[in-house]
């Protein structure tokens, strides 16, 4: 095949940012040791922020999103890897600086790249993608900082989207008293399959006092959405509880003091999960196969094509999208 079909954004001199299905070759992609074939990627709120040409996700353009793959490699000058071998990609520069998973092509530095884990096969391993790599990330620095399922129910926030819905099934099955926090409420009864115990609506975050500390009701919590609900969160964990966060969608700013920190040894921990070391990216890969294996509702898993893009990633920037996104870059 001498073309392949990549959702390309580009902007104009005027400043103006469009994207379209284009027909790219091998020569177009950009350096790297391996060239994989992609079977799936999938569709993560910073994939339509790069769809917009956001510019703290894009810097140059012509540009291909899509942070996250899995496929097989065609060829390699990496003794590490050989063609044939199924593999996944998430992080690290892909769909950022350098051209995503949005393509039936990607090529991508060795280090980048994740053998299979055994478990799981393409699919199963982008109904993960990165929100649910990120979930891992989350549940175990709530692990790490001594949250265990026999202290008080843990929270998680923007519980239908893609991370939200990946920490909520593996809290619940390793036996954490999950309260959800979601503001589809047409998704609860889906979210209490999922594994909540208790579902809330955003309002259930919405204090807007300025007390430095209000009534404990979490001892840990997965917040995907940042802003001042986290401020409400961390003012709301009990003594030594701690929160995750890793997401912005309801802002960046979080208005808060320090006594949450010092009256209650609350841990704020940052998740990161593009730069996540090698280490605890291979085990974290291992858990999401293994012990920590959940399966979403088929409800919860929507699959598009490069020409249905455009309209979920409308949906997903609205905060419409409920659970995740399958992308299929084949050719038709
Ligand atoms: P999704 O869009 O799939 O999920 C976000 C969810 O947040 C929505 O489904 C919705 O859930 C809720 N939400 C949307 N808008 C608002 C709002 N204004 N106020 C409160 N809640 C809102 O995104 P992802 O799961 O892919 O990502 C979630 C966040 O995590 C994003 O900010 C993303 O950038 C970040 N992220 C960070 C990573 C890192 O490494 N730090 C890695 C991956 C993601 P509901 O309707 O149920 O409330």
């Amino acid at each position: 095949m001498t073309t392949f079909p990549a959702f390309v954004v580009r902007k104009s001199s005027t400043g103006d940012v469009s994207v379209q299905v284009e027909q790219l070759s091998r020569d177009d992609l950009p350096a790297g040791e391996v060239l994989i074939e992609v079977a799936y990627s999938s569709l993560n709120y910073k994939d339509a922020l790069a769809s917009r040409g956001h510019p703290g996700v894009v810097q140059s353009f012509p540009h291909v999103p899509g942070i996250d793959c899995a496929g097989r490699v065609v060829e390699s000058s990496s003794p590490d890897w050989q063609p044939g071998q199924e593999v996944l990609v998430t992080g690290y520069e892909l769909g950022a600086s350098h051209w995503g998973g949005y393509s039936q092509f990607v090529r991508v530095p060795a280090e980048w790249v994740v053998a299979m884990p055994p478990g799981l096969d393409a699919r199963g391993a982008m109904i993960y993608g990165t929100a649910g790599f990120t979930a891992a990330q989350c549940v175990a620095a709530l692990q790490h900082h001594g949250i265990t399922p026999d202290r008080r129910e843990v929270l998680v926030t923007g519980a239908t989207g893609g991370v939200g819905i990946v920490a909520l099934a593996i809290l619940a099955k390793l036996g954490y008293r999950v309260s959800a926090v979601s503001g589809k409420p047409e998704f609860y009864d889906l979210l209490r399959k999922v594994g909540a115990v208790e579902t809330l609506s955003r309002e259930a975050l919405a204090d807007e006092s300025d007390r430095p500390l209000l009534k404990a009701r979490w001892v840990g919590a997965v917040d995907t959405v940042g802003g001042r609900p986290l401020a409400n969160i961390v003012r709301s964990i009990e003594h030594r509880g701690c929160v995750a966060a890793c997401g912005l969608v309801a802002g960046d700013q979080v208005p808060l003091t320090v006594y949450p920190f010092l009256l209650r040894g609350v841990t704020l921990a940052g998740i990161d999960s593009a730069k996540c070391p090698r280490d605890s990216r291979l085990e974290m890969w291992r858990r999401l196969a293994g012990e920590w294996r959940v399966e979403l509702p088929e409800e919860l898993v929507t699959t598009v094509d490069l020409k249905g893009l455009p309209e979920r990633i409308e949906a997903i920037l609205a905060g419409k999208v409920a659970g995740r996104t399958l992308v299929v870059p084949r050719a038709e």
